[in-house]
């Protein structure tokens, strides 16, 4: 089978209502691939969602950039049924920003994974390693582990994307050849066949983030096991658009 592209734009913590709006234009007026053949998919920060829903076309889906599990006495937090509430398709889980600035371990991003699943959204899982795991040569493993905290918690994976992010490429300009992140996404949909199925290893979509641009796009996204991208910096940009036909 094919999977189909998928590639989300991460807007992080940046923006105001006036630059918003010129994204949503800069956007709205890009030529990009016919929804039959790509998933994309925008993540802006959540006091923006409502005003992105209303200026964006339709064929690009909204994604937040987090959730918390129930909703309760979570002073700050945002809940996956409010997500759900407002129409929100997708969520991104366990960026490492996420990871590494508000301490979400393995466990915490399983368990958001799972309840957000429950509730009908779609998930975009961020797994990758550090600088220091990847010279140590753990990379595999450290992806491995943070994969196999999920696979303990769900039965099904139709609505799971998993985003490769190497915590030294994000942000940096550093961007992993296409042969590391080749190698890596072929590690993964080994470990993803043995130890979950041969049908979730072929059907699932592992996409590759960090310093993803216009120029890199082409090389990385020809790669067998890079079925999209997860873009930071540049999903804010014009390039923006030439990373969605990057398969074109
Ligand atoms: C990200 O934040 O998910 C990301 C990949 O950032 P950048 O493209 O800026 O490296």
């Amino acid at each position: 089978m094919t999977r189909k592209f998928f590639v989300g734009g991460n807007w992080k913590c940046n923006g105001t209502v006036e630059e918003v709006k010129k994204i949503c234009c800069m956007l709205n007026t890009g030529e990009v691939p016919c929804p039959n053949h790509i998933d994309t998919i925008v993540a802006p920060p959540f006091v923006f969602i409502p005003l992105v829903k209303s200026l964006l076309r339709s064929d690009f889906q909204i994604a937040a950039q987090n959730c918390w599990v129930k909703g309760g006495a979570f002073t700050g937090e945002i809940s996956a049924e409010m997500l759900v509430n407002i129409h929100i398709p997708w969520v991104i889980l366990g960026h490492s920003e996420r990871r590494t600035l508000c301490g979400e371990s393995n466990e915490f991003v399983a368990d958001k994974t799972e309840y957000a699943l429950s509730q009908g959204l779609k998930v975009c899982l961020c797994v990758g390693e550090s600088l220091k795991e990847r010279e140590n040569h753990e990379t595999s493993n450290v992806v491995a582990k943070q994969t196999k905290a999920v696979a303990d918690k769900i039965g099904c994976w139709a609505n799971i994307v998993i985003a490769y992010e190497p915590i030294w490429a994000i942000g940096t300009g550093k961007v992993a050849t296409p042969e590391q992140a080749q190698e890596v996404h072929y590690n993964l949909r080994k470990w993803l066949d043995q130890n979950v199925s041969p049908q979730v290893a072929q059907n699932t979509r592992i996409i590759y983030g960090g310093s993803v641009t216009a120029a890199n796009c082409k090389e990385i996204g020809s790669q067998p096991d890079v079925d999209g991208f997860l873009v930071g910096g540049a999903s804010l940009k014009e390039e923006f658009i030439t990373i969605l036909n990057a398969r074109n």
